[in-house]
């Protein structure tokens, strides 16, 4: 990254919380640090914000609701059009803010900001359609209708991996919809969330409609829990690991906030006989390497057909092999580090584990310390089977472990032998097949001949253990509506 970008991006970073339109310390005193995982150098120090802080935000957002839910959806629309056009026109600050805090390479994370913003117009576009019915008369003298209200508080909590986009698509459709806003980002990447929040005060949300809350790991549980307590929170939504999202989803029941849960992927990718066996290695290659494996899609377990996987995997090891390991001040790096030391432990215990249990190394298997301590070698592996940790768990790194396998009924079987459903994906190019694995498939979502599914105007969410609710597309408004039934009388 150039001096001149990092400038730039430092020019977006703020270190306090954002509560009722105005830059606030946490009440504590607090702060914490947030470092480069390339280097491992400070960026910045931001607020650890404690109970009060959480408290001072709801009481912000519960004031500024009634004034935001009477705005009429096109001025809604307005700002988050507005919005929409600053998060692009800082596209270059964000992304290097992004690399800096999160590691991702620079064209990466400038993909990230074109990706996140095309939430926020969405959503603009989705607010003057909310519409409700009018219901078939069903006795004289009376009307019945449906009108969908916005929710009331939003609490939104998000992870680190797209720091930007996981909380443009939570804070658009709530705006959009009507809806106020307390969030708390991931602490490893505090800071562009917060620049993002700048962004949208600049385009005139109005004070208290959206707050911003940061802290550190161990005092997020206890300003979360504020916001779990309160019952004028309505929603949380939240992404993230499974056991944090149970957590959330017990301790809201309490004031039956509604919910919507993105939670973790243990994702299969079937490469069957009749596949386009390049178009395959190039699908996996995007689908599995973007963010060096550390997204909820990524494919976890790759299960190939016996008869090809000798091919498929000299194919795809030779293209792993050439995949550019660096940081993000490098525009030749392809992968970037893993986001903290955890993340690479739980890759290289996935990876022994494997070869314990007799896996193979055809590419990579190891840390690159020679770079950092957060880095790792992209990684083939084949003789995969299911008794291995990295088939039961998501390693969320940049391995690929190969699974071979003889019959298709097999192979459906051993994707959907996990308590998880997000992504899955397949390649085939028999279309009966195609039609009869496409539904057999557990997933909210499936990638056909294809790697990359994200898009604002599809349903993205999981099924089983991976949570409920959906962001983006015309459903994507639901999780922040409440319908409301009115049933008038007397009118004839
Ligand atoms: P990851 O393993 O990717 O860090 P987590 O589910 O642990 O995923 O974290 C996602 C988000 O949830 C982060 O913002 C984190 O601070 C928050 N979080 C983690 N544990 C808790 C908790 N007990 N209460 C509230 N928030 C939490």
């Amino acid at each position: 990254m150039s001096m001149n970008l990092e400038l730039q991006a430092r020019t977006l970073i703020r270190d306090n919380n954002f509560i009722n339109g105005q830059w606030v310390a946490a009440a504590g005193g607090r702060r914490f640090a947030v470092t480069d995982p390339a280097t491992g150098k400070l960026v910045a120090d931001v607020a650890d914000s404690c109970p009060a802080d959480a408290r001072a935000a709801v009481d912000a957002a519960a004031a500024a609701l009634p004034g935001w839910r009477a705005t009429l959806p096109k001025d809604r629309a307005a700002v988050l059009r507005r919005w929409h056009a600053l998060i692009l026109e800082q596209q270059d600050a964000l992304a290097a803010l992004i690399s800096l805090e999160q590691g991702k390479p620079l064209a990466e994370g400038r993909g990230e900001i074109v990706y996140g913003a095309s939430y926020v117009a969405w959503f603009a576009d989705e607010a003057t359609r909310i519409y409700g019915d009018l219901i078939p008369q069903q006795q004289r003298g009376k009307r019945m209708s449906a009108i969908k209200e916005p929710i009331g508080v939003v609490a939104a909590i998000t992870p680190w991996n797209f720091p930007l986009a996981m909380i443009a698509r939570k804070i658009a459709p709530a705006l959009a919809a009507g809806c106020t806003v307390v969030a708390k980002p991931a602490e490893d990447t505090p800071l562009t969330a917060i620049a993002l929040v700048m962004l949208a005060h600049r385009a005139g949300v109005p004070d208290g409609v959206l707050n911003l809350i940061s802290a550190s790991r161990e005092s997020a549980v206890e300003a979360v829990g504020e916001w779990l307590a309160d019952s004028r929170v309505r929603k949380i939504t939240f992404t993230g690991s499974t056991p944090v999202g149970k957590y959330l989803a017990r301790e809201s029941a309490n004031s039956l906030k509604k919910a919507s849960l993105e939670l973790g992927g243990n994702a299969p990718f079937i490469v069957f006989e009749d596949a386009d066996l390049d178009a395959a290695v190039t699908g996996l290659l995007a689908a599995k390497f973007r963010n060096g494996g550390q997204t909820c899609v990524s494919p976890n377990r790759v299960y190939v057909q016996r008869s090809v996987y000798a091919r498929f995997s000299t194919l795809l090891s030779a293209k792993v092999a050439e995949l550019r390991v660096g940081p993000a001040s490098d525009p030749a790096s392809q992968i970037g580090p893993m986001i903290n030391v955890r993340a690479v432990e739980k890759i290289a215990r996935h990876v022994e584990d494997a070869l314990v249990n007799g896996a193979l190394v055809l590419t990579g298997g190891r840390r690159l310390a020679e770079l950092g301590p957060h880095y790792y070698a992209p990684t083939v592996l084949a003789n995969a089977t299911s008794r291995m940790l990295l088939c039961n768990e998501e390693t969320f790194g940049p391995v690929v472990p190969l699974f071979a396998f003889d019959t298709e009924q097999e192979a459906v079987q051993a994707a959907n032998d996990t308590p998880f459903g997000l992504a899955s994906y397949f390649y085939s190019q028999d279309v009966r097949r195609i039609d009869r694995v496409s539904r057999a498939l557990e997933a909210g979502i499936v990638g056909i001949n294809e790697g990359a599914l994200a898009s604002e105007a599809a349903p993205f969410g999981g099924v089983k253990e991976s949570g409920y609710g959906r962001e983006g597309s015309k459903y994507g408004l639901d999780d922040y509506l409440s319908i409301k039934y009115l049933c008038q009388g007397g009118l004839e």
